[in-house]
């Protein structure tokens, strides 16, 4: 029998990973998706540029936890490019026009030089991103792991509490597995959990409402970043940063996606909402370069073009965040007690960076939550 069974192969399940195998305790992995990482992907072009179609930056003025990390895996860190210069493209008959950003985070007027003493504005707040992507994260934590205590491919679907132990089980290659560990850790987010797994005996209703009602942060989000042979819009004076905010825009916010040494990239995140992106399915990368070509001139157009759509990815977006696609863009607030209480009798415990106060929905919560799990399980 294992000890801890971790569910979900995200950050969360792998920083628990990380440190249960350093205390030596007898641990495995379950993850669905036949590679680990969960929400950081990172594709990388032909010529080697990483595309994080996925998470991107860090803040680490107030995410503590994954600045630490990125420096204790002796990650190479940079700033994202962007001195409060954006591309505003409101008219799609027009052509989009240049406002700033101050260090407030205001729109400042139209700008084309920084005045002497004058700091520059920014866009991301100060992020810093990963070279090589964020998958150099999820590498660096999976690298001292021993392989064969992470199973990819294993979707769990029912847990069943024995008493002693609990059950888990799941079908791969046509078979029915399972599995018995004394304590099970449910590192995914919570309305995956919910939707997906069948809980023997069933939690109250208080625990499932709780679950339910917790959103999947970026679950309907849909990503494109386009590999360049060269930044040619930073020879032009401009930043990256662009905004659509049209009624038919592709791409909402676009970003300089370049990594130093790496090579040139622009990204963006989709305007559309996952039922109209599928409508669209088979002319979104056309369109989206279309977009790219309005805001930066025509070699925007030809570069290699790479996309996400995670509203179709059933381990990450579940009925009830699809369902509420479009509803509210705002961050929500992640933390809520009840799913940070052990269940049947410290058997189960819910992870996941929804779960976590500190950075929830965010890496920073994916980290945060699995120390609050390595605290929970070494008592
Ligand atoms: C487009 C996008 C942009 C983002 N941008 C940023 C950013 O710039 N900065 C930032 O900090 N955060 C960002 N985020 C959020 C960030 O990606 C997440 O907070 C973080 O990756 C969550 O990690 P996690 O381990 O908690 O969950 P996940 O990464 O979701 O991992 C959960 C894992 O559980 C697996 N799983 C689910 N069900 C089962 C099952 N039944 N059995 C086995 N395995 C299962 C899933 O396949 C998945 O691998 C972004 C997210 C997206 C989608």
């Amino acid at each position: 029998m294992l000890d801890v069974a971790i569910v979900g192969g995200g950050v969360c399940g792998l920083a628990l990973a990380h440190s249960l195998q350093a205390r030596h305790v007898d641990w495995r992995l379950f993850e669905a998706r036949p590679r680990l990482g969960g929400r950081v992907l990172t594709a990388t072009s032909a010529s080697g540029t990483p595309l994080d179609l996925g998470p991107t930056w860090y803040w680490p003025g107030h995410q503590p936890s994954i600045a630490r990390l990125v420096a204790d895996l002796g990650l190479t860190s940079f700033a994202q490019n962007d001195d409060g210069r954006v591309l505003h493209l409101s008219d799609p008959a027009a052509a989009p026009q240049t406002v700033a950003v101050n260090t407030q985070g205001q729109l400042a007027p139209e700008r084309t030089g920084l005045a002497a003493g004058e700091s520059a504005g920014s866009v991301h707040g100060g992020a810093l991103r990963v070279a090589g992507g964020m998958a150099a994260l999820v590498q660096a934590l999976a690298q001292p792991l021993p392989l064969e205590r992470l199973l990819c491919g294993a979707a769990i679907d029912t847990l069943v509490d024995h008493g002693d132990c609990v059950e888990l089980r799941w079908q791969q290659d046509g078979q029915q597995r399972s599995v018995s560990a004394r304590r099970v850790v449910l590192a995914l987010p919570p309305r995956v959990a919910e939707a997906f797994i069948s809980f023997e005996p069933a939690l109250g209703p208080e625990l499932s409402d709780t679950l339910r009602a917790t959103p999947t942060w970026m679950a309907t989000a849909a990503k494109a970043a386009i590999a360049y042979e060269s930044d040619f819009w930073r020879a032009a004076k401009h930043t990256g940063n662009a905004w659509v905010t049209h009624p038919q825009a592709v791409l909402a916010e676009v970003f300089d996606a370049s990594t130093p040494g790496q090579g040139a990239a622009l990204a963006g995140f989709a305007a559309m909402g996952a039922q109209a992106r599928q409508q669209f399915k088979a002319s979104m990368d056309l369109l989206t370069r279309n977009q790219l070509g309005q805001l930066f001139g025509v070699q925007a157009e030809d570069g290699e073009l790479h996309a996400q759509d995670w509203a179709q990815e059933p381990t990450t977006c579940s009925p009830q965040d699809l369902a509420e696609d479009g509803l509210n863009g705002e961050h929500p607030v992640y933390g809520a007690a009840l799913l940070a209480q052990p269940q049947w009798q410290g058997r189960l415990h819910f992870g996941g960076s929804e779960t976590a106060r500190q950075g929830g929905g965010y890496l920073e919560g994916a980290l945060s939550a699995a120390a609050r799990l390595r605290r929970v399980l070494a008592t």
